[in-house]
């Protein structure tokens, strides 16, 4: 098999790789998808909050910002158009008291920067009139903040990929990498098969680190070294009656948005998720922390009772900062500069990388124009 040659090839079916797929199938043949595991979407694109967000918290100019402005109303479209199933609840930024009623300035300022400009202040009585089991001093409303099937939208990606003419190949690790002068040659499961391809798209999650020092990158040089941020959720029953998304501002240097109640398709109410730097890739969760999530959901639903709370899942948030470091952007990169023409790395693809994964794909679309 070494002798086959793929025009582009994708490492990773998350969500943003099935994006990639679909968006550079539609456009060039010979396109090939290799995933580690059985099927699509098995890791941080099947463990997280199905939230569509607005844009409203990345600084001003990074990527974060204008992917998610931009997939906000490119994933409304698409859900309307494929009949995948979603629902624009809206959000409420909930204050609960002087201090965090000033950062709802601040909070709507930014988001004005960064072009969403349709959110609104709420009194104490309208939310109240809005969600009458809310606490809160004071809120903004984000109409335009709702929840989205995941697997569903993976699903119209991979069909549409594959009636594209893409290849994609599960049960298949990218294991070496080697760089030929203008051409990837692959080696998968650790040598099973073997090819070229002249463009590489590294969007292997949590992996993409691995995967762009296999093709030689020096990850501690172009600061690639990932670190893993574990959220985990709550669910409660009785669940309280809620009909918008309800998150707190956000402290702690936007690690987390902060442990946020989220509402699934059937209505479902779930709370988190938090943050907590690990050093391994490991999902569990235990009962550790039910009281800190209590105590941080009772302060804007001041009825839950701390039994009613149930541990669920977890992700784990692949992030370019570590505690108490800088808040960094997304990593979408052609790495002709440290001399590796054609390989594309997606480093650091956190939230809101479910909800940015067409602008993602569009941008590497642009980037593999000038590789092909
Ligand atoms: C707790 C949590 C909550 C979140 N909530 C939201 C939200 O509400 N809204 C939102 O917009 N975003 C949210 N996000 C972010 C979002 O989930 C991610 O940005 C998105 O799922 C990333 O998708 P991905 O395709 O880049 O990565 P992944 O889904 O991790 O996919 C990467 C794939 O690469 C494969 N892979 C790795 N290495 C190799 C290899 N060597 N060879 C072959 N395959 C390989 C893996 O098996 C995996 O399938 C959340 C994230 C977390 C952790």
């Amino acid at each position: 098999m070494a002798d086959d040659l793929f025009n582009i090839t994708i490492i990773g079916a998350g969500v943003v790789g099935l994006a990639i797929t679909e968006e550079l199938s539609a456009k060039y043949s010979n396109v090939l998808l290799v995933e580690k595991n059985t099927t699509y979407g098995q890791e941080t694109s099947s463990r997280h909050s199905e939230v569509i967000h607005a844009g409203i918290y990345y600084p001003a100019g990074f990527l974060k910002a204008h992917c998610c402005r931009e997939g906000n109303r490119l994933l409304y479209e698409i859900c309307r158009k494929r009949d995948i199933p979603h629902k624009m609840l809206g959000k409420l930024i909930v204050a609960t008291n002087d201090e965090e009623n000033n950062e709802l300035y601040k909070i709507k300022e930014r988001a004005e920067q960064n072009g969403v400009d349709n959110l609104s202040f709420l009194s104490q009585n309208q939310v109240r009139a809005l969600e009458p089991e809310v606490r809160a001093t004071a809120a903004l409303l984000s109409p335009s903040t709702g929840i989205i099937d995941s697997h569903s939208l993976m699903r119209s990606f991979y069909v549409n990929a594959q009636s594209n003419g893409a290849v994609i190949a599960f049960r298949s690790e990218a294991t070496a990498i080697h760089f030929d002068n203008d051409k990837y040659e692959l080696e998968i499961n650790n040598g099973e098969y073997r090819f070229r391809t002249r463009v590489l798209v590294n969007c292997a999650g949590l992996y993409s680190d691995k995967v762009a020092a296999l093709a030689g990158i020096d990850i501690e040089k172009e600061g690639y070294r990932l670190k893993y941020c574990k959220g985990i959720y709550f669910s409660a029953s009785p669940a309280p009656k809620l009909k918008h998304l309800i998150y707190p501002v956000p402290t702690n240097n936007y690690e987390g948005l902060g442990t946020h109640a989220t509402l699934d398709l059937s209505g479902r109410v779930r709370f988190g998720p938090d943050t907590e730097y690990v050093d391994n890739l490991e999902y569990t969760v235990n009962d550790d922390k039910k009281e800190a999530f209590y105590q941080a959901i009772r302060r804007y639903l001041p009825e839950i009772k701390m039994k009613s709370l149930n541990p669920e899942m977890s992700g784990i948030r692949p992030k370019l900062q570590g505690p108490g470091e800088p808040y960094r952007d997304f990593v979408i990169k052609e790495e002709r500069d440290p001399g590796y023409p054609g390989l594309i790395n997606l480093i650091g693809i956190e939230s809101p990388g479910l909800t940015a994964c067409i602008p993602i794909a569009r941008h590497v679309s642009s980037l593999v124009e000038g590789c092909l």
